[in-house]
């Protein structure tokens, strides 16, 4: 029995080979072994194997004691194995599995690694263009995570927490304390937010209208005529708004901050600048020369 186990233990570890080639191929591989149910013409070397798992205790030592390296996702599914501490999930959502139209799909399928985020892919099966544009500004990996969390809606403001079942005692917004705290009111309309944009608008010489849903504003903020690497910047300053925001509400909610634009403002500048001197390499602007004329500046990044 022991050396059955190995086998299955090979079949679930070993990275190609022949032999699992055609395993896979004729039964289905690891996975068909914890389906139930007959092998009909199998060998008889796969029907031990098949009950060697069943047997009391071993598909289930099998299945606890496997960590799945994800890698590229190409040969783990995403709704059926076991590739997260939660389960799978599968088992963890089934109304939701019930109702996939995409059971069986790897997880490579259904969307990509970006600087350790694993961000889905839409229905035509590729990453959105918006997100790209994201992904290539150079930030601070907290701050593309947070951004990316307003854009997708996933930001934990206080509306979004009552949609998960958190029981939230006062749903009003903690940096202008009058309308409910939802994404789109936190980060485009609130009126501490529209200051903030206004100082940035105001700094970059232009004058822009805000869409209400972040990931349109963040699509609209740009220069048409501009390089990709401007707007890249550009889009390093939205990041750099947003994520400030985030950060200044919760130090209003959670340390007694106290409400100032202008704090927020000067930290984009900080902070954007900052970005551009460590993932750029640009050294021909100083930070002074940044906060006078940022236009001119963006041009010189390389
Ligand atoms: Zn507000």
């Amino acid at each position: 029995m022991a050396l059955l186990g190995k086998w299955i233990w090979r079949l679930g570890t070993d990275k190609g080979g022949l032999w699992k080639e055609i395993l896979v191929s004729k039964y289905g591989g690891w996975r068909s072994l914890r389906e139930e149910g007959k092998v009909g013409r199998g060998s008889l070397w796969w029907k031990d194997l098949k009950e060697v798992w069943a047997s009391e205790g071993w598909g289930r030592s099998f299945e606890d004691g496997f960590e799945w390296e994800v890698g590229e996702g190409r040969a783990i599914l995403f709704r059926e194995d076991n590739w997260l501490s939660c389960g799978a999930l599968k088992s963890v959502f089934p109304r939701i599995f019930s109702l996939s139209v995409t059971k069986g799909a790897k997880v490579a399928e259904l969307g990509n690694w970006f600087d350790g985020v694993w961000v889905r892919k839409d229905r035509v099966g590729e990453v959105s263009p918006v997100y790209s544009k994201l992904w290539r500004c150079k930030v601070l990996p907290s701050a593309l995570v947070t951004a990316w969390r307003v854009m997708e809606n996933k930001i934990a403001t206080r509306v979004n927490l009552e949609r998960r079942g958190v029981v939230v005692e006062n749903l009003v917004c903690g940096l202008c304390g009058k309308v409910e705290e939802s994404s789109c009111h936190l980060f485009s309309v609130c009126e501490f937010t529209w200051r903030v944009w206004c100082l940035c608008f105001e700094w970059l010489g232009v004058s822009f209208v805000i869409h209400k849903d972040p990931l349109v504003n963040f699509q609209q903020f740009r220069l048409c005529s501009a390089s990709d690497v401007v707007n890249d910047v550009w889009g390093a300053i939205w990041v750099g708004v947003v994520s400030g925001i985030w950060r200044h509400r919760n130090s209003v909610t959670f340390d007694r901050g106290v409400v100032d634009a202008l704090e927020v403002f000067a930290l984009v500048h900080v902070n954007v600048w900052s970005w551009i001197f460590a993932k750029s390499c640009c050294n021909s602007f100083t930070y002074p020369n940044w906060v006078l004329n940022p236009v001119d500046c963006m041009r010189l990044v390389v």
